[in-house]
């Protein structure tokens, strides 16, 4: 159970550098595979771990291998093939950040359909680590471009979909380039014969991990999935707090950090919000479960550790707004709510590549999920009128109205308007500030993730009361890049809709893109790391220095643009540029 794995970060001994960086990107702890993956690893055993995407392999691997890198040697030592080029850009550049401290570490992404001449330069350059499809590597390896012979360990990641798509042979040629006494990892979500066999074939006595996946859910819990489309999470859940009927709720993050940044939004949304994660000291956390018990608070968002064995009857929602790493999590997550007999309402938005964590979860709890729809604008219109219609039958009935029945008769007297228009517009009044009848800008309808690219007039801008600012991104004709390329990827990674990027001006080396002046600093911080092109955006604010310090935001919100984001920094590593 997720109960039973209680290693902290600190006791996994990792590297101070990489420790730091832990601590810096808010990972509260390791997740079960991290918990069980890391002391093997960093003693130099082999690995054989079954695990999919989501459960934080990556960083089980990632953590260890780059704890023990040498830094003075600039030839390849860690080797991670991926099946596909996505995964091979993810895992780069999840291990470029876990890097961040590690001084002159470059990791190379090499696959398919880049440029040849680039990758060749960087491997001339030296890297530590590559991180590449079996072709490409088997034809740097053909060709004498890339040499193992200091390799320390290679990573097989998700193995039976490299296996699946026809890898096998070229996992095999690669394998016997690697030194005799090297490392080995294999991640694989299932575990057929062909995996098996390869396993069997190159692992050394290794450590075998399975996170289980034989687990059941309480038949009292009604589970929905939302699929992230077209709008941001956060204005989803905004929506389904105001349309469905919650008592308490439970909203789970992965990240410390994220518990306070969403607590604080939807506080500012208007509910009664707090964080719960374990850098909050016990009677601070005790203090927010009585809050939540009692009634004086009713979200509470947390992260796993930090709501393990919660028992709070009043949860009737737990959402889980980041998908969990395994099944067991999820199980333990939702059973938050459902507590004594009641009816507990669980809600999962899965992001398009979460789709087999979602598929994991359903086999393992042997539970479909239901697909929901978001709340439509009328849903939430009918429900405030509900409110609103019970608001002034609840007064009618508990308060002693005399004066201003006198009032109304006087005004009618003064007035001689009928009794209904002026109860129309004592509604009207009442109503201002959470119209009954919202408009398109106080709730947004879902849209579309493919909509047309317009040119932006300044009218519409003005519609949607938003302010724009310009960026540059550092990816321009000569990448052979289009508009319609930002736009997916800027929508798609960053999760603004299309409709939130205004002009986009495309230079030979890098192109000016205006966006939200309220990108909230995770959004931006994400978006310097995106790949459009085969070039990462490092975005900007246009104007500033291209040297300014990667990984560091500016101060967004009133007056505070570009302020912290000064220029004359230190230049950004290589391997965050990404290939030239
Ligand atoms: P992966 O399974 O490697 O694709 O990781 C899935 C996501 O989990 C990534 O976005 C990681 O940043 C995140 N993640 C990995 N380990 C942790 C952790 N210990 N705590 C919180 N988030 C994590």
């Amino acid at each position: 159970m997720t109960e039973e794995i209680s290693v902290t970060f600190s006791e996994l001994l990792l590297a101070p550098a990489i420790h730091k960086v832990i601590n810096e990107v808010g990972y509260e702890t390791p997740s079960p595979i991290q918990a069980r993956s890391i002391p093997p690893l960093l003693e130099g055993r082999d690995l054989l771990g079954q695990a999919q995407t989501g459960t934080g392999k990556t960083a089980a691997f990632a953590l260890p291998l780059l704890s023990l890198i040498d830094l003075k040697l600039k030839s390849p030592q860690i080797l991670v093939l991926t099946p596909t080029r996505e995964l091979a850009l993810q895992v780069a550049e999840a291990m470029s950040t876990y890097a961040r401290h590690l001084k002159g570490f470059q990791v190379l992404p090499i696959y398919g359909g880049q440029s040849m001449s680039q990758q060749l330069r960087q491997l001339h350059r030296g890297v530590q680590a590559v991180v590449g499809t079996p072709g490409r590597i088997q034809d740097h390896l053909r060709r004498g471009t890339l040499k193992l012979d200091q390799l320390r360990c290679v990573v097989l990641d998700e193995a039976d979909e490299m296996l699946r798509m026809g890898f096998v042979d070229e996992v095999e040629q690669i394998l016997k380039h690697t030194p005799p006494g090297r490392q080995m990892a294999l991640f694989s979500a299932t575990m057929p014969r062909e995996v098996l066999q390869v396993a069997r074939r190159h692992l050394q006595n290794p450590v075998e991990i399975q996170i289980k996946t034989k687990t059941s859910t309480v038949d009292t819990i009604s589970q929905r999935y939302w699929q992230v489309k077209g709008m941001h999470k956060l204005d989803a859940l905004t929506r389904i707090l105001e349309a469905e009927d919650i008592e308490g709720m439970l909203v789970f993050v992965r990240t410390k950090t994220a518990t306070v940044e969403l607590s604080e939004k939807l506080e500012s949304r208007g509910f009664s919000c707090a964080p719960l994660n374990g850098d909050m000291t016990q009677p601070m956390r005790e203090k927010t479960v009585d809050r939540l018990k009692a009634g004086t608070l009713d979200i509470v968002v947390a992260t796993d550790v930090a709501a393990r064995g919660l028992d709070v009857k009043r949860i009737s929602h737990v959402v889980n707004y980041d998908i969990p790493y395994d099944t067991e999590s999820y199980v333990h997550r939702i059973g938050r709510t459902g507590r004594a007999g009641r009816e507990g309402q669980a809600i999962l938005f899965v992001a398009p590549r979460e789709r087999r964590m979602l598929a994991a979860i359903e086999r393992a709890t042997r539970q479909p999920i239901k697909a929901m729809s978001l709340p439509s604008r009328k849903d939430i219109s009918n429900r405030r009128v509900d409110q609103f219609k019970e608001q002034i039958s609840e007064a009618m009935e508990s308060q002693d109205l005399e004066f201003f029945e006198e009032f109304i008769d006087s005004y009618q007297h003064e007035h001689d308007v009928g009794f209904r228009r002026i109860a129309a517009t004592l509604s009207y009044l009442m109503q201002k500030d959470k119209p009954l009848q919202p408009e398109g800008g106080e709730i947004e309808e879902v849209v579309e993730e493919r909509e047309e690219r317009q040119p932006r007039r300044n009218q519409d801008r003005n519609d949607q009361n938003q302010h724009l600012s310009s960026y540059r991104i550092e990816v321009g004709r000569t990448h052979g890049v289009e508009p319609k390329h930002i736009v997916g990827s800027i929508t798609n990674e960053a999760n603004l809709r299309s409709r939130d990027i205004g002009q986009i001006k495309i230079n030979n080396d890098h192109s000016i893109v205006d966006l939200p002046e309220a990108m909230p600093p995770e959004v931006f911080r994400h978006l310097q790391k995106v790949w459009v092109c085969g070039q990462q955006l490092q975005i900007s604010p246009a104007g500033e220095s291209r040297n300014a310090r990667p990984g560091k935001p500016p101060a967004f919100g009133k007056g505070g643009e570009n302020r912290r984001f000064k220029p004359g920094g230190k230049k950004p590593p290589r391997s965050r540029r990404g290939p030239q």
